[in-house]
């Protein structure tokens, strides 16, 4: 540049200045340009090589190949249920290839606080959440008999985290064929297929409710599903984890929901990726509709992290 301006000078006969004010500008310019550059790309590379878990956030299971008497269809939008044979696909691969089923303790402990080792026993596994919202009936007429037919099948059990809003199960003066029912959330635990953990009362959007409601939408929950699971869960087990309804949330609503809950999930259709995790109230799930076959499902998971050592991070 400097060169064609003084050919431009020379060529008009007019004075020409010294440029090197100039040139030692672009040259802090190139140097601070660099390193910002090499501080993006650091970051990118750490955070594309994290270590990742799927989380996948599942409403009801559809049931229409498998038709039975009595069997419900799910009434939610037939994009957010899911077919009975594409889960099936899906939980038979899982099963089949030794995948880790976490609890949603499991995942605070191991990943999330990182307050323990991983054991030994799921050294070299991969590990996978998979979670069910809004309290299905067909989460376990149809999810359950799954489960069992994989564990006569291959040895081994699969698990659902379910994210239950107790406000609207179905109760013996208000019967449902639509909703789970306490002795459906008894049964399913007690046979070891289900964890469970809070939606919310009433499925209120938390971001728009008073601070007294809030209060009611979160402590309510927990103390009613430890009370429906009593006698066979320590309350502890039950409810330590929620999900916010339709994936809703602000600091306000985090700061209630740390007085009850040690850990809270969105539905951001992001992968989580998991070191050293600061927000234990933001964490990320990816949605799952009909439009997400069994084989791409497993694509996700299969982009999990095997876990090789003791200390992922
Ligand atoms: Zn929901």
């Amino acid at each position: 540049m400097t060169a064609v301006i003084e050919r431009l000078a020379r060529l008009k006969r007019i004075p020409t200045v010294s440029f090197h004010p100039q040139k030692s500008l672009r040259f802090s310019v190139r140097v601070l340009l660099a390193t910002a550059v090499l501080i993006l790309a650091t970051s990118l590379f750490s955070y594309l090589t994290a270590p990742r878990i799927p989380i996948l956030g599942f409403h009801g299971i559809q049931g229409l190949n498998n038709p039975q008497p009595g069997m419900t269809q799910t009434p939610i939008a037939p994009k957010m249920s899911y077919p009975q044979a594409e889960i099936e696909k899906l939980l038979d691969y899982l099963v089949s290839h030794h995948y880790w089923f976490l609890s949603a303790q499991e995942l605070y402990d191991f990943f999330i606080a990182e307050t323990q080792e991983i054991p030994p026993e799921h050294l070299g596994q991969k590990p996978i959440l998979l979670s069910f919202d809004d309290s299905y009936k067909s989460v376990y007429q149809n999810l359950v008999p799954i489960f069992e037919k994989l564990e006569a099948k291959y040895g081994q059990k699969a698990k659902a985290v379910l994210f239950v809003n107790p406000g609207t199960l179905a109760q013996p003066n208000k019967p449902s064929t639509t909703y789970l029912s306490c002795n459906d959330l008894r049964a399913g635990f007690q046979s070891g297929f289900y964890d469970i953990q809070s939606h919310g009362l009433n499925h209120k959007n938390l971001t728009q409710i008073s601070p007294a409601d809030l209060t009611t939408e979160l402590a309510a929950a927990q103390t009613q599903l430890r009370a429906c699971l009593a006698g066979i869960a320590p309350p502890d087990a039950i409810a330590t984890h929620i999900a916010y309804p339709f994936g809703a949330s602000n600091p306000q609503v985090e700061a209630a929901t740390a007085h009850y809950y040690q850990s809270a999930f969105l539905y951001n259709s992001r992968i989580l990726r998991f070191c050293h995790l600061k927000n234990h109230y933001a964490l990320s799930r990816l949605s799952v509709n009909q439009a997400k076959s069994a084989q791409r499902l497993i694509e996700m998971a299969e982009r999990s992290t095997v876990m090789q050592h003791q200390h992922p991070c």
